[in-house]
């Protein structure tokens, strides 16, 4: 029986678990998120990185190129590879955890869909989601809870 807020990578030597529900979550259509996965999109649930805790293990951090020239540092299993979050910008007090290495992804579907102009076509949105064809301003779409939270995580 999965518990929604655990993880963890396809070996099993990496286990997590979020102790509050995420900021907020993305779908990520860029290209970049697209290659880095293998996949049409990334699932990232955005958490303060103290809200994330490691049960077993311990990741091994890789460096992804980036056109801003700014880190993106993934956190995969020594073991398995499999990336079970990451740090954009060099931003380490910010995770954001991969919703698919959950044990039920299901429970923490994205909240944006952002970076559509590089959508696969065959994708259908839901209507009901915010949708962006690049990034987008969080103070006008995230709850105000995530914004005051956020506030606290960068003063
Ligand atoms: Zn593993
Ligand atoms: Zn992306």
């Amino acid at each position: 029986m999965p518990i929604t807020n655990e993880g963890g990578c396809a070996c099993g030597q990496i286990r997590y678990r979020l102790l509050t529900p995420p900021l907020f979550v993305h779908c990520c259509h860029c290209h970049d998120c697209q290659r880095q996965t293998g996949s049409a999109f990334v699932l990232n649930a955005l958490i303060e990185t103290d809200r994330v805790e490691i049960l077993s293990g311990q990741t091994a951090l890789s460096e992804m190129p980036t056109d801003s020239g700014k880190p993106h540092r993934v956190a995969r299993c020594p073991g398995c590879g499999t990336a079970v979050w990451s740090h954009y910008g060099g931003i380490d007090k910010l995770t954001f955890a991969r919703v698919g290495t959950l044990d039920d992804p299901a429970a923490v579907p994205p909240d944006v869909h952002i970076y559509t102009r590089s959508k696969l076509p065959w994708i259908a949105l839901p209507p009901n989601v915010p949708a962006f064809e690049a990034y987008y301003d969080s103070k006008t779409v995230w709850p105000a809870e995530s914004l005051t939270r956020r506030r606290a995580l960068f003063g």
